[in-house]
């Protein structure tokens, strides 16, 4: 193959090469990994604290609910045990008894719907929990393969770095100059090869007069449509 066109094909791979570890390096895959994980968690976080507070809430309804019965087993004690005698007072206490109950009762209800929002809670956070678990196995995933694929992606530079040094000292140097004038400013590409009378950068077909007029020159040749450095394949 044509010198130029092999120096072309190790400084585009390079390009390649070094796009894919800017990419890598700034984490990308690796960052959409993280904030999922991250937004898991609040997700786990927010549902713990839902959990905690109904923890809270059904402690002081339970111990609610037992004081009630402890005084309305107390009054119930006082009403049977002789010690009032007048009736309105007997009446008094009747009232206060049953007035507890009821109050007792409505705790109980409360409690009760509690206990079922509890468990709908608690299914809830298994199911948060177990997407943490599977957003951290992806961070650590996603964590490795990154640090795999630079480790290769070093070692295949330095390998197409040294192809590079070895070939450009073949390389007639002013030729090597238009070439790395062009590079940048042709997106990377300043060499290509006519196939078939085809520029194969930029896919336009050459006349046959140019094309004639390309093969008796001698010196370097471009294409006429995107002035890149055309070699014959
Ligand atoms: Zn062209």
């Amino acid at each position: 193959m044509d010198r130029l066109l092999e120096l072309q094909e190790i400084d585009s791979a390079i390009d390649r090469l070094e796009a894919r570890k800017r990419l890598l390096e700034e984490g990308g895959d690796l960052a959409a990994a993280r904030a999922a994980m991250e937004e898991a968690e609040g997700r786990l976080g927010e549902l713990r604290l839902a959990l905690d507070a109904l923890t809270r809430e059904q402690q002081r309804l339970e111990h609610e609910i037992d004081s009630m019965s402890r005084k309305a087993e107390a009054e119930e004690r006082r009403l049977y045990d002789g010690s009032i005698a007048n009736a309105k007072e007997l009446e008094a206490l009747q009232h206060e008894i049953a007035n507890l109950k009821e109050r007792r009762s409505r705790s109980e209800d409360e409690l009760l719907e509690q206990l079922v929002r509890r468990d709908e809670l608690e299914a809830r956070a298994a199911d948060a929990q177990a997407e943490v678990d599977g957003a951290r196995a992806r961070v650590e995933e996603v964590g490795g393969d990154a640090v795999r694929e630079l480790e290769q992606i070093e070692r295949e530079l330095a390998e197409r770095r040294a192809a590079r040094a070895a070939l450009v000292p073949e390389l007639d140097e002013e030729l090597l100059a238009l070439y790395e004038e062009l590079r940048p400013l042709k997106h990377g590409v300043a060499a290509a090869a006519i196939v078939d009378g085809v520029c194969q950068a930029c896919r336009e077909k050459l006349s046959a007069m140019e094309l004639d007029r390309l093969r008796k020159t001698d010196g370097v040749k471009r294409c006429e449509y995107c002035r890149r450095i055309v070699v014959f394949a």
